[in-house]
């Protein structure tokens, strides 16, 4: 007979899942950030990029690069790496990735949790109007201005040969496709503080801003700038998640994580 009773098979279960990974289903700062918090506290996590560009910052800790293959492909990553928690700390808008993660997570029962930045909030001097969807947002382009676009690719594509406006994109990294796009000036920049962006907008005579309500601090500069600047800014709503249990910041994940351990 084992010297150990049904109390000590539960804390040796328990230690057990405790030593299996986490994954963070990641691309955005918070998700960097996580990952290093993670990785300094040594707990075991792995985190996962889309590898939508071609030399993308690497987290700290384990990582793992390209799309699963829809909701199959990532149930199987997911009991194949013996996954204990899935953290979605994906872009508010990367909504297809979410959606997977909680199918997968309801079907193989792993606990979920959504980290989500909260949303910008309109503020004295800031001029938006705000639209549900980009093609609302299509509708309100002031035309012959000049629009700066702050959005993602796919979004981007909405655009293509739009000649309603003479328009300024900033990415990244250039879309693959950029021949599909000669109506469009690319600016390859990251979003920049307030000082920068207001130097942009100046330098292009940025007539309107199109963006959507990522909201966190990383992209917040351009806010800042077309208030400062007296720029209309069109502002695509977030749709909210359902059914996902969702904090709004790194430390409520901390604290989170620190719960389930007691
Ligand atoms: P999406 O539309 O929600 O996802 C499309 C597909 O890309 C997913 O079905 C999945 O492919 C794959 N994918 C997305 N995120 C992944 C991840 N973290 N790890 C592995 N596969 C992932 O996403 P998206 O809008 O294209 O954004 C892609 C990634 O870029 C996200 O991870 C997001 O955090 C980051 N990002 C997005 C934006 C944005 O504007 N949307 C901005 C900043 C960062 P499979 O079905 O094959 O698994």
């Amino acid at each position: 007979m084992p010297d150990y009773n049904n109390d000590d098979i539960d804390m040796i279960t328990q230690k057990v899942l405790k030593r299996r990974p986490i994954l963070i289903l990641g691309g955005t700062s918070e998700a960097y950030q996580l990952a290093e918090i993670l990785h300094d506290k040594q707990i075991n996590c792995v985190t996962s990029l889309a590898g939508r560009t071609s030399s993308p910052r690497l987290p700290m800790g384990k990582w793992r690069i390209g799309g699963f293959g829809g909701v199959s492909g990532l149930m199987t990553y997911l009991l194949t790496a013996k996954i204990n928690l899935i953290i979605d700390a994906t872009h508010p808008f990367a909504r297809q990735i979410t959606d997977n993660a909680r199918q997968a997570a309801r079907i193989t029962k792993i606990p979920l949790i959504r980290l989500e930045r909260p949303l910008w909030k309109q503020q004295k001097g800031d001029i938006w109007t705000n639209t549900k969807n980009i093609d609302e947002a299509l509708t309100i382009i002031p035309k012959d201005k000049n629009i700066l676009l702050a959005l993602g690719r796919k979004q981007l594509a909405r655009f293509a040969n739009r000649k309603e406006a003479i328009f300024f994109a900033r990415m990244i990294n250039y879309p693959d496709n950029q021949d599909a796009f000669k109506n469009i000036e690319f600016i390859i920049s990251p979003p920049t503080d307030c000082a920068s962006e207001k130097e942009l907008f100046l330098s292009k005579n940025i007539d309107c801003i199109v963006c959507r309500n990522s909201g966190g601090s990383v992209s917040y500069g351009k806010i800042e700038a077309a208030r400062e600047l007296c720029i209309p800014v069109i502002m695509i709503e977030r749709t909210a998640v359902s059914n996902i249990m969702t904090v709004h910041s790194v430390d409520d994940i901390l604290n989170y994580l620190a719960a389930a351990e007691g």
